[in-house]
């Protein structure tokens, strides 16, 4: 008997859904920074075991959008999630719950399919404080399963691996068992970099961003991949900081987003990184579009 299913995995901005998308796939599908709404796309991972497939789906946080780029994250957050078999909902367990919190456990009452709460970060959390926590959030909402663990850490994952196969409904899988993550190569190097951006950059930088791949050249008899990249930006005093001075930030951040290409593409990587600006470009459909953030949910 062999069992398979969409898992998504939704929350507020930070809680470590893409950290624990990461954890469950055991490779680095999502980037993951401590910066809120870093992730912008569906990104599907897939933890193949010997009689199931897991298709998790993480997704941006879901908080109250006002721009269109924050309603486009938070709508493709929402299409995740009614075409799942399961949902995880995470929260952070460092911090009381919110109006935002409360808001989405709320709209998961209505849900027809299961849903489990996600309890994430407990390395923060004393021990003491952990059952008072789960009895707290078992008198109040009908989670399926409430499953206290630690992301980052690793701890008590497999329990929450155990727990969604026994929900999964019996079928083939959806993709090939070698298959990890159905993302198109390009857009996970676009990714890469722009983790390094948000990483790096202060402010409304990392968020007035996004990242366009121009070139992808993969010269296997080298083992070699040309990468040309161009970070898009709506201001030029935005370019003017990514670029800094003498280059230097631009430059850092190539270094970086490198190391990570090399290790995940298992190659050499050539990186050109070019800085760009579209005026208003997070309030333009057209832009949004062009880069990735519009028409159906998924990647470019
Ligand atoms: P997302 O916005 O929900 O996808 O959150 P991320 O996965 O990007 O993580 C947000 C921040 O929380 C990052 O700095 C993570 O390192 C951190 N984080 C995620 N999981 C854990 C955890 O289990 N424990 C601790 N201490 N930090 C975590
Ligand atoms: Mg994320």
């Amino acid at each position: 008997m062999f069992k398979s299913g969409f898992i998504a995995i939704i929350g507020k901005p930070n809680v470590g859904k893409s950290t624990l998308l990461n954890r469950l796939v055991g490779e680095k599908v999502a980037i993951t920074t401590h910066k809120p709404q870093t992730t912008r796309n569906r990104i599907t991972g897939i933890r193949n075991l010997e009689n199931a497939q897991l298709v998790f789906v993480d997704t941006p946080g879901i908080h109250r959008a006002h721009t269109i780029l924050n309603r486009f994250l938070v709508d493709t957050a929402r299409q995740a999630f009614m075409n799942a078999d399961l949902i995880l909902c995470l929260t952070d367990a460092g911090k009381e719950p919110d109006e935002d919190d409360r808001m989405i456990f709320e709209s998961l009452r209505e849900m027809t399919v299961p849903v489990f709460l996600v309890i994430n970060k407990i390395d923060l959390l004393k021990k003491e404080a952990l059952l008072p926590l789960i009895d707290a959030y078992r008198t109040r909402y009908p989670f399926r399963e409430i499953i206290p663990l630690s992301a980052l850490k690793g701890f008590n994952v497999d329990r929450l691996i155990g727990c969604t196969v026994d929900l999964l409904p019996e079928g083939p899988p959806h993709f090939h068992p070698d298959l990890f993550t159905d993302l198109p190569e390009r857009f996970l190097a676009a990714e890469m970099i722009r983790e390094k951006l948000t990483l790096i950059t202060q402010r409304e930088v990392p968020y007035a961003a996004a990242v366009v791949i121009d070139q992808f050249k993969d010269d296997e008899a080298k083992n070699l991949i040309r990468i040309q990249a161009a970070i898009y930006v709506e201001k030029e005093s935005q370019k003017g900081i990514l670029i800094g001075r003498k280059g230097q930030m631009l430059k850092e951040i190539g270094r970086q987003a490198r190391i990570d290409m090399e290790a995940f593409f298992s190659a050499r990587i050539y990186l050109e990184l070019f800085v760009r600006v579209r005026k208003n470009w997070t309030r333009e459909a057209r832009w949004l579009h062009e880069f990735g953030y519009g028409g159906k949910s998924g990647t470019s």
